[in-house]
């Protein structure tokens, strides 16, 4: 992968206005090779309210990205969903049934991973289903898994000679692209006349409801920050009409929920002139949420200063947001670090800060202590060390969790 991004200041998708202002800049240290950015600024449209990443690069950029560096694709088992998805998936499905009109739709999912909520659909009775993914391994394991068809491309790289679709969905995708307005535009292309899209995202009017590790909302991945209103100015801006609009919570792990906006919107050919609604709530609840943030962060500085002061070689566990994060702002890079650790199978051979990445069972036999750098999956990461790989070592921990 090439190191020469080139981050660009955005226009507001919605409105087009460049008139925006800073409410956080976000920084993260660049791993050896396939770190798409060292940091953002989170802005706001002065104009319409809308939040989102400015100073990033092109969506041609994030697509390589996402093609080699998917951690989406669950390859310890073999891209079988996890526990909380597979209660999850038939519960969606059972959701989205709603608004699909016959069991002969013909249903596209942008982004499906390896196929689970498709799987979900094809066990109600859909069975023309499609699914595309920018990783080579989701198609490969939904093929397997479910008999399942994916097309390996990016939305942006869709040939519209896949013909039209009665109803596309798209979970946990939309707050990943830079270029909205081009995916808009496709996506209104490739619905039928009356189509439907469903829509679901994070809802960054509750990122203080839901506290994940300090500021990790503002991630690598995600750069567009909806709130209901934002999320319907964007699709009222391409001609959708807003059919359903659900804010919902969900569990991420046994320790996190997660909080999603679900909107259902239907293809028009209305073409009159768009005037956003104001979104006044989304940099209020921003505000309050880099506030709460800074405070936990601080206490977290406190544990890495004493990490490093003890001077003491160690292990890292995870390369993700939370750990790129912590060595940009904190004195993280001066502890003795003996290795990161982390299973996704795309990171191992690199390095982050010139120390070497290595997958966690390249840990039986050591007996050096073990820095757990994540919030939502610390638990799981403790349960492993001690269950799984049945290590004594010393380990290190940065939250408070109702489950050890
Ligand atoms: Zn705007």
């Amino acid at each position: 992968m090439t190191e020469n991004w080139v981050s660009k200041k955005q226009k507001c998708a919605i409105c087009g206005n460049d008139q925006k202002h800073v409410l956080f800049q976000q920084q993260f240290s660049k791993l050896s090779i396939g770190s798409l950015m060292n940091g953002y600024d989170v802005v706001i449209c002065q104009s319409c309210g809308f939040a989102f990443a400015d100073n990033i690069p092109d969506q041609t950029d994030f697509d390589l990205y996402y093609r080699e560096m998917s951690k989406y694709e669950h390859q310890d088992y073999a891209g079988e969903p996890s526990e909380f998805e597979t209660r999850q998936f038939p519960a969606l499905a059972h959701f989205i049934k709603k608004y699909i009109p016959t069991s002969q739709a013909r249903i596209l999912e942008i982004g499906c991973a390896n196929g689970g909520l498709l799987n979900a659909l094809k066990q109600l009775g859909y069975l023309n289903i499609l699914g595309i993914d920018p990783s080579p391994v989701c198609a490969q394991n939904a093929e397997q898994l479910y008999q399942i068809q994916v097309l390996t491309t990016a939305l942006s790289d869709i040939n519209v000679e896949i013909g039209q679709f009665d109803f596309i969905i798209l979970v946990a995708v939309l707050e990943h692209i830079q270029d909205l307005n081009g995916s808009l535009q496709k996506l209104h292309h490739l619905l039928t006349p009356a189509g439907k899209l469903y829509i679901e995202v994070p809802d960054a009017t509750k990122f203080t409801s839901s506290p994940d590790a300090p500021f990790q909302e503002f991630s690598i991945e995600h750069i567009s920050f909806f709130s209901p209103i934002s999320l319907a100015n964007l699709l009222r801006a391409h001609f959708f009409l807003e059919v359903s609009s659900t804010q919902t919570s969900y569990n991420q792990t046994d320790t996190h929920t997660g909080h999603a906006i679900r909107m259902v919107f239907q293809k028009s050919n209305i073409n009159k002139k768009f005037d956003p609604v104001k979104d006044f709530e989304t940099e209020v609840e921003l505000k309050k949420y880099i506030e709460a943030s800074q405070k936990v962060e601080d206490r977290i500085h406190k544990t890495v200063n004493e990490l490093v002061d003890g001077q003491q070689p160690l292990f890292v566990w995870g390369v993700g947001t939370h750990t790129q994060r912590l060595l940009a702002t904190s004195r993280l890079a001066n502890a003795k670090i003996i290795a990161f650790v982390d299973s996704n199978p795309n990171y191992q051979d690199k390095q982050l800060n010139n120390i070497p990445i290595i997958h966690p069972k390249k840990l039986v036999g050591t007996s050096e202590p073990i820095l757990v750098s994540s919030r939502i999956f610390q638990s799981e990461i403790v349960y492993q060390i001690r269950f799984e790989l049945k290590l004594q070592s010393n380990i290190f921990t940065l939250y408070e969790d109702k489950i050890k």
